[in-house]
């Protein structure tokens, strides 16, 4: 369910490139609330992709800025509650901004449990005994339990999908990010995926923020919000019900 409660401020946004001849983004402004479900759309090139990976850092912006938890992490920097000047930690912010790409990123020579469990143990020092029974839950949140000591290589591309889902959920995200996550999937590992996102949506209340070219099987009951980006800027920001209302979507070449 949506809030009003905000989790993300973006402030006119830009990242250009080559000296601003590409501007990739050019001046984004965008609310994310707690518990929002937002799908965002537009054509090639108009910044989808890059308003995603700005949101966690994984591009550092031009200009503007995105307040989350109150703090502007465009900052290298920034002054906390005491006063104090600290340095921004982005690993921990990236713990709670879970992004979840189309490529799965497993190794293949580990079994399913040995890959979740990887960052946990060796990066956060949890206890092998601790990180698996996380694991193990994680993997029956996706349907997975069963699969726990197979090595990728076994799995479909719907169940590698599934378990980078159960991966980045190990830590306690706030948001969760896709970036295109049916783009290996046949339509109907494609619409389990959804299901499963929206189940765990719904029972988490976590923020999803989602960028889909396959705008039939995304658009599920609860999208709280379409953004259609157009030239790196939002054109509009809309329930579904309302863009579709409007003539934006034909006008710009999307079904
Ligand atoms: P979308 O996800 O909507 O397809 P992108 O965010 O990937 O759009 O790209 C927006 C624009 O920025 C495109 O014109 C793209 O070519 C350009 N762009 C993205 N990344 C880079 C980069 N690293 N260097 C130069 N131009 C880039």
């Amino acid at each position: 369910m949506a809030t009003s409660d905000s989790l993300i401020q973006v402030r006119n946004l830009k990242k250009h490139y080559h000296r601003g001849a590409i501007k990739a983004l050019d001046g984004v402004t965008a609310d994310i609330n707690k518990g929002d479900v937002m799908v965002v759309i537009g054509p090639s090139g108009s910044g989808k992709s890059t308003f995603l990976r700005s949101l966690n850092l994984l591009e550092e912006p031009t200009d503007g800025e995105i307040i989350f938890n109150g703090v502007d992490i465009t900052k290298k920097k920034y002054v906390d509650a005491s006063g104090k000047k600290v340095k921004l930690d982005i690993d921990s912010l990236r713990q709670k901004m879970g992004m979840v790409f189309q490529h799965f990123n497993l190794f293949p020579h580990m079994t399913i449990l040995d890959n979740m469990t990887l960052a946990p143990m060796k990066v956060k020092g949890v206890s092998k005994e601790e990180a698996e029974k996380k694991a193990l839950e994680l993997l029956d949140r996706v349907g997975l339990a069963d699969r726990a000591n197979a090595y990728p290589i076994q799995l479909s591309g719907g169940q590698k999908q599934r378990v980078s889902l159960a991966g980045v959920m190990v830590d306690q995200v706030k948001i969760l990010l896709f970036d295109e996550p049916l783009a290996n999937l046949d339509p109907a590992t494609g619409k389990q995926t959804i299901e499963l996102i929206d189940e765990i949506q719904e029972k988490t209340d976590t923020t999803v923020v989602i960028i889909e070219h396959r705008h039939e099987d995304v658009l599920w009951r609860n999208v709280d919000r379409i953004i259609l980006m157009k030239d790196g800027g939002i054109l509009a920001d809309l329930h579904p019900d309302e863009l579709l209302s409007t003539g934006l979507l034909g006008e710009n070449g999307i079904r």
